[in-house]
């Protein structure tokens, strides 16, 4: 439920309100705008419609809420939220790009990709050390170490750091060295671990699961907002569907969709979504063009020696040459990029 304060509501009010709130075991979240005081209430919404909000003079409205969403709801919060992190914003007019490959090899590599990204526009750099791996024989990243190349990366270029944390045990170190911290598809609704990343004070890019409902995927953000950090981004990645001539089925629809339902920016993954470097470029102009506030690509400059996902990254000119063509279709949907 969110509750609505007229203009000339006091401070003495919502004391008297969130007092109220509270004495009935749930818990107010106050969220004072220029206009308007909205007090959205976490808890059992059916306790609440037992008390005859409206005869409070200060109260406007109460809105229920049916969704099981609350913080991240666009009620709650009507204009979209920027994530920053350095020189990376996510959500205001400008498309931001998020790229590197997929997984950190080497300092050396990740350095070299992280200037041709930058050198392109990019201000985000992606690159993980904590690989998610469907094989536990195939290459699991660098660890520790890879999370040393990233700052190091960092450290030469200014990029902003994504990378990925997998483990709840894992938060603390990987916020030590990165920008923002990645949860994957396949942790999307690893509660303990949303907790923690909620609890870590960094940004979030918080990626859909594969086989995750769009309510799903809301509840999963609200498990971090709710542990007081807003700067989260939600990504797109492309779901399971019929067809599996691509890895995944991107899923285009999710942008307006979400767009509606939250204030929360948007990432798309068109390299997860795709599974294949030549659907890449198609698909971030069109996950653009539906609104996305931000891509984030896999590139890699020996696509043919990659560890982990060659055959779904572009090589460095080939991300040039999309942010070109991105800035074109921001441009013709009145953004920038
Ligand atoms: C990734 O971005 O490195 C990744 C593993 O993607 P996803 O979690 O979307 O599969
Ligand atoms: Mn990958």
């Amino acid at each position: 439920m969110i509750i609505v304060l007229r203009p000339s509501a006091t401070e003495r009010d919502i004391r008297v309100l969130t007092a109220k709130i509270r004495s009935l075991g749930l818990s107010p979240h106050v969220s004072r705008g220029k206009e308007r005081t909205v007090i959205p209430v976490i808890g059992d919404e059916r306790v609440l419609a037992t008390v005859p909000l409206l005869s409070y003079r200060f109260v406007e409205k109460v809105l229920p809420v049916l969704a099981p969403f609350k913080l991240v709801s666009r009620e709650f919060h009507p204009k979209t939220t920027v994530v920053r992190a350095r020189g990376l914003a996510v959500g205001g007019k400008k498309v931001a790009l998020i790229a590197g490959p997929c997984a950190v090899e080497s300092s050396e590599m990740i350095i070299r990709i992280a200037k041709a990204v930058k050198r392109a526009g990019a201000t985000g750099l992606r690159g993980g050390a904590f690989k998610p791996r469907s094989s536990p024989y195939s290459f699991q990243g660098l660890g520790e170490e890879g999370l040393r190349y990233l700052a190091a990366a960092r450290d030469a270029t200014g990029l902003a750091v994504v990378t990925e944390v997998l483990d709840t045990r894992h938060v603390a170190l990987v916020a030590r060295y990165a920008d923002v911290l990645q949860v994957g598809a396949r942790n999307m609704q690893n509660f303990e671990l949303l907790k923690e990343a909620g609890s870590s004070g960094k940004p979030v890019l918080l990626k859909r699961g594969m086989s995750a409902t769009l309510k799903e995927f809301l509840e999963a953000a609200e498990y971090v907002v709710s542990r007081g950090n807003d700067q989260v981004m939600l990504c797109e990645r492309g779901i399971r569907a019929v067809e599996d001539y691509t890895r995944n089925t991107f899923d285009l629809n999710a942008i307006p969709v979400l767009r509606e339902l939250t204030h929360l920016p948007l990432v798309a993954d068109p390299s997860h979504a795709t599974g294949k470097w030549s659907y890449v470029h198609p698909m971030a102009l069109a996950a653009v063009a539906a609104g996305a506030d931000a891509l984030e690509v896999e590139v890699h400059d020996r696509p043919e020696d990659a560890r982990s996902d060659g055959e779904q990254s572009i090589l460095p000119a080939r991300f040039a040459s999309l942010v070109t063509a991105v800035k074109r279709v921001a441009r013709s949907v009145g953004r920038t990029a």
